[in-house]
């Protein structure tokens, strides 16, 4: 937060950057949707529907992955509401590419946590969460398919509390369920929204109201219906806190809202809290210091790369999120890895469908730039200032394949064709350091299956995975007397990773435990940051 600091410029802080997270099928499509919507940057519902990705098949997702324009223009869509430009950053949906959706997680300033009102808080939920938490990113809830039977209100608060360790404050309160949901109860603003059911894209109509007695009430809802409601409203003053910002900014607190996404029920009243009480373009951590958004000079780090938009020319998208500074199109930056200038000169927005050159943007946005694959997962760029960012983990992969191509003859092409993928991000390349071959590793199965497939089209080279003996990875680090130690005793065991750090592959986590003991000196570990 920033404490004892000016207010940020307008420009910057009128920007929301957030993402959402939710167990496939909660809602996040169709909130996703019906955001745009709000936002004026679709006409009509129904567009992004082609973009949901929970319940896709192995196929779709392969076809997916072949349709790079539909999963770029849905990585980071921006969108003005109100005085607001909202960037929302998308988290793949499958709990496969969830590496993927960890990284994304460090280029927003907070996330909205959909959750289904009859199911509450489901795994990956509770996953998503967990990785929000790690950097206290504030997280606003709404409670989705009030439109059908949901659970309990207190239950569901209880039920966040509890498993999320996390307060809970009610921004609404839901007036009946199921077929008999009527709408809302605004807290923060005193007033009573009814839902629609006629129109599904029709904003509620809102009743402005003057307290819990104002007979206004008895005119819209029936007798039982209002004194429950009254009674639940006394109950949750009591048992639970009223929103404080801070709490919520420091991720303490989640505000939730209770509606139907379907119903463009609830949206705006979220939306309003997200541009109200949300985070401005946050301070950005790198080694050396924090990078703070209202600093002059422009800086960014890539946290995606996203691969051959075009089959025909290999090119990629670098999303880079901008720290802090005015960028405008055709500026020099730094390229801090590579100590080389780059200009950046077509960057592109994503404006829901569209993608447009970015003219301008300020801290907090995302661009995309598109490159020959200079621009890596982790990399900096700036004005002259060598900074690293830091916080972008990169996973041991949980599953491992040796992988060989058809043809013998082309172990090559096949070996550029892997490290484009780890370059990516799209998996972990391994070097055994004896035999031949390369092991691949990810983190669901379906990555295999989408590589497999990305290496036939757009290398045509035809490629076979196979079982490895090695179901883990560990990055060792330590001394290089103990390191050549190590090594010399485990060569079967010893891989090199795309950026040639040394990796420990194995079975056994007793292998794992054996080592640790065994070189106490040295540091195993399932994450390292790239850079
Ligand atoms: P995602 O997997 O989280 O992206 O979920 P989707 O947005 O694709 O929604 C999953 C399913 O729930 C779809 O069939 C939606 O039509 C449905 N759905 C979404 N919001 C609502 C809602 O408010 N009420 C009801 N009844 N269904 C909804």
């Amino acid at each position: 937060m920033q404490q004892n600091r000016p207010p940020l410029p307008p420009e910057i802080a009128r920007r929301r950057t957030f993402a959402i997270i939710a167990h496939p099928d909660a809602g996040k499509t169709t909130l996703t949707e019906k955001f745009l919507l709000f936002g004026g940057a679709i006409q009509m519902a129904g567009q992004v529907r082609a973009k949901g990705e929970a319940r896709r098949t192995k196929s779709d997702f392969i076809k997916m992955e072949q349709d790079r324009g539909i999963s770029v223009s849905a990585s980071a869509m921006s969108f003005d509401f109100r005085e607001y430009r909202f960037n929302l950053v998308d988290t793949p949906g499958h709990s496969d590419f969830s590496e993927d959706t960890y990284r994304t997680l460090t280029a927003v300033d907070a996330a909205v946590m959909v959750i289904d009102g009859a199911k509450g808080v489901e795994s990956q939920t509770r996953k998503l969460f967990e990785v929000c938490r790690l950097r206290d990113l504030p997280i606003l809830t709404f409670c989705n398919k009030m439109d059908r039977e949901a659970r309990d209100t207190f239950e569901i608060i209880d039920e966040i509390q509890e498993n999320l360790a996390i307060d809970v404050s009610p921004a609404s309160w839901p007036i009946g369920s199921g077929r008999d949901f009527l709408g809302c109860y605004d807290i923060l603003n005193d007033r009573l929204e009814l839902m629609d059911r006629a129109d599904r894209n029709r904003v509620a109509e809102t009743i402005s109201i003057n307290g819990l007695d104002d007979p206004k009430l008895e005119q819209h809802i029936p007798a039982e219906a209002l004194s429950r409601l009254r009674e639940e409203l006394e109950m949750a003053r009591e048992l639970l806190p009223a929103l404080d910002r801070d709490s919520l900014l420091n991720g303490s607190m989640t505000p939730i809202w209770f509606g139907s996404a379907i119903n463009s029920f609830g949206v705006k009243e979220l939306m309003d809290g997200i541009a109200k009480f949300g985070p401005e373009p946050q301070p950005q951590p790198t080694a050396a210091r924090e990078v703070f958004p209202d600093e002059d000079a422009v800086t960014g780090v890539v946290f995606k790369v996203q691969a051959n938009m075009d089959p025909k020319h290999r090119d990629r998208v670098a999303f880079v999120r901008l720290a802090s500074g005015h960028f405008t199109r055709g500026m020099k930056l730094n390229h801090v890895r590579s100590k080389k200038a780059m200009t950046i000169s077509s960057p592109v927005l994503f404006l829901a469908a569209d993608r447009e050159l970015a003219e301008e943007a300020w801290a907090g946005d995302i661009i995309g730039i598109p490159n020959h694959g200079q621009l890596r997962i982790g990399d900096a760029l700036t004005e002259g200032e060598a900074l690293r960012f830091t916080g972008i983990p990169s996973f041991a992969p949980e599953l491992l394949q040796g992988v060989r191509a058809g043809d013998p003859l082309k172990a090559k092409h096949l070996e550029k064709a892997l490290l484009q993928f780890a370059e990516e991000g799209a998996a972990k390349v391994f070097k055994p350091m004896i035999g031949s071959g390369y092991i691949v590793g990810v983190v669901g199965p379906l990555q295999f299956d989408v590589l497999a497939s990305r290496i036939e089209q757009e290398y045509s080279l035809p490629v076979r995975f196979e079982p490895s003996q090695f179901s883990s990875a560990r990055w060792v680090q330590g001394p290089k007397a103990e390191m050549d130690k190590f090594m010399a005793v485990n060569k079967g065991h010893i891989a090199q990773d795309s950026d040639g750090d040394t990796v420990f592959l194995t079975r056994l986590q007793w292998d794992i435990d054996r080592i640790t003991r065994d070189y106490p000196e040295l540091k195993l570990t399932a994450t390292k940051e790239m850079m």
